[in-house]
């Protein structure tokens, strides 16, 4: 038999890694709390038309595609917002709007693996459905701030746009939908020459072009240059308007904004509004990204209903706390090993095993039966802080020895006592 490996793309977490993303998971559903999201479980395998029909051309053609035994066209979900809307247009249809759900777990998409790009990755997805207002939209931004505050991330800045005011001033022009999409792709790629051979209306060229102009670190200063440049575009000029409250809002809670980009767009193509993406500076790879989509759960056969998101990347969140050393404060529990001294007492190690894991100690019992000393060298290898001894000499006498592996210390001790000698918190 050859030795396996993990597919192209696709990784093993190892206890260490998996404790890390873990981290970052209850930091995302403690973060939907605070903001009133509900957590909904969806599919891995959605139908494929389902996840193809808005996701726009660079996702649908990296999507994990497959006939299932009875024939039918799925794939696995390479984003969780197909999904929300399908519930938004089915079990959720009737409930009260403002709808906020969060979605945790693993979405799948055939890039090119490198670093921070892999064919499996983990994301935290919050959508607020039935809501036009820039509220909305900020408190999506203002959510992604705490996010990335709460897993200890410093200097992380937005960068924001908004796909409004280029349909805006492309659908003016009479440019049909798809090629607005092409020329979105495009520009979500940087690819701004073949975008603009893309449009034909030479008074829409220059406006576009111009926007290339605007982009500064200072979002009002743009967005004040903007509203001048759109003049003449309705349609464009009330997105830079929405765009403005959104920035008001968000800035004033300290929200730090890195840029705001007018021609930024994103590969999915059913956003319709803001659009945005966060960074840290030592990493060029977005760490999440999100944006107003208005029109999908309508195109999903649901009643027009507006609607925001974000989805954060958790490996690159993961990453990014590598790189500023900001490690998890999940290991503050202190760990035992509780060792029978000798066979006759091994019943008696797992009751008292038992009793201090009813009380919280994390416990990993001596079941290999090894000798002292072997027992004890495998629980400092293993960075054990407690051994608990059971002999039968200090069980007569209702006790245990309790041994500090760090200070190399020891007492005996009364089992009742055991779990607050470990822990006076306990
Ligand atoms: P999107 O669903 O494209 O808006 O992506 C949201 C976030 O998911 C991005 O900002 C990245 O942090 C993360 N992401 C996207 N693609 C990958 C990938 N191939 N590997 C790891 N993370 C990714």
């Amino acid at each position: 038999m050859p030795s396996f490996q993990t597919v192209r793309g696709m990784r093993d977490l190892l206890a260490e890694e998996a404790e890390v993303l873990n981290f970052v998971m209850s930091k995302a559903r403690e973060t939907a709390k605070l903001y009133g999201y509900r957590e909904v479980i969806t599919p891995v395998v959605e139908p494929y038309e389902l996840l193809s029909a808005k996701a726009g051309e660079e996702i649908r053609s990296r999507m994990f595609t497959f006939k299932d035994l009875g024939n039918r066209t799925v794939a696995l979900r390479p984003e969780f917002t197909a999904s929300i809307a399908r519930l938004a247009t089915g079990a959720l249809k009737n409930e009260p709007k403002p709808l906020r759900t969060l979605a945790v777990g693993s979405v799948y998409r055939y890039d090119e693996p490198q670093r921070g790009r892999y064919r499996e990755f983990y994301q935290s997805d919050y959508e607020i459905v039935g809501v036009s207002n820039p509220e909305a939209d900020a408190e999506i931004i203002l959510l992604t701030d705490r996010l990335m505050r709460a897993v200890g991330l410093r200097n992380y800045a937005f960068k924001v746009g908004h796909i409004g005011v280029i349909r805006g001033i492309l659908s003016q022009e009479n440019v049909d939908e798809k090629t607005q999409n092409a020329i979105l792709q495009l520009m979500d790629k940087r690819e701004f020459e073949k975008a603009f051979q893309l449009v034909k209306s030479v008074a829409c060229l220059s406006t576009l072009r111009g926007l290339l102009t605007l982009k500064s670190d200072n979002a009002f200063d743009t967005v004040g240059r903007l509203r001048k440049h759109v003049e003449g575009y309705p349609n464009a000029s009330a997105s830079v308007e929405d765009l403005q409250k959104i920035l008001k809002i968000v800035t004033e809670h300290q929200c730090p904004i890195a840029t705001v980009e007018p021609t930024f767009s994103r590969g999915l193509e059913y956003y319709t509004g803001m659009i945005f993406e966060v960074y840290i500076p030592e990493l060029d790879i977005a760490l999440g990204g999100g944006g107003r989509y208005d029109r999908l759960i309508e195109a999903f056969g649901g009643e027009p209903t507006p609607a925001t998101g974000v989805a954060h990347g958790l490996d690159r969140i993961v990453m990014a706390m590598r790189m500023q050393k900001t490690t998890p404060t999940t290991q503050n529990k202190k760990r035992v090993a509780v060792i029978p001294a000798k066979e006759e007492v091994k019943g008696e190690a797992l009751r008292i095993s038992q009793m201090l894991r009813e009380a919280g100690v994390s416990v990993e019992l001596e079941v290999m039966g090894r000798k002292m000393n072997k027992a004890l060298e495998d629980a400092d290898r293993r960075r054990i802080d407690f051994a608990v001894i059971v002999g039968e000499r200090e069980l007569e006498q209702g006790s245990v020895v309790l041994r500090d592996l760090a200070k190399r210390e020891q007492a005996v001790v009364t089992i009742s006592n055991l779990a607050k000698r470990i822990n006076p918190e306990y």
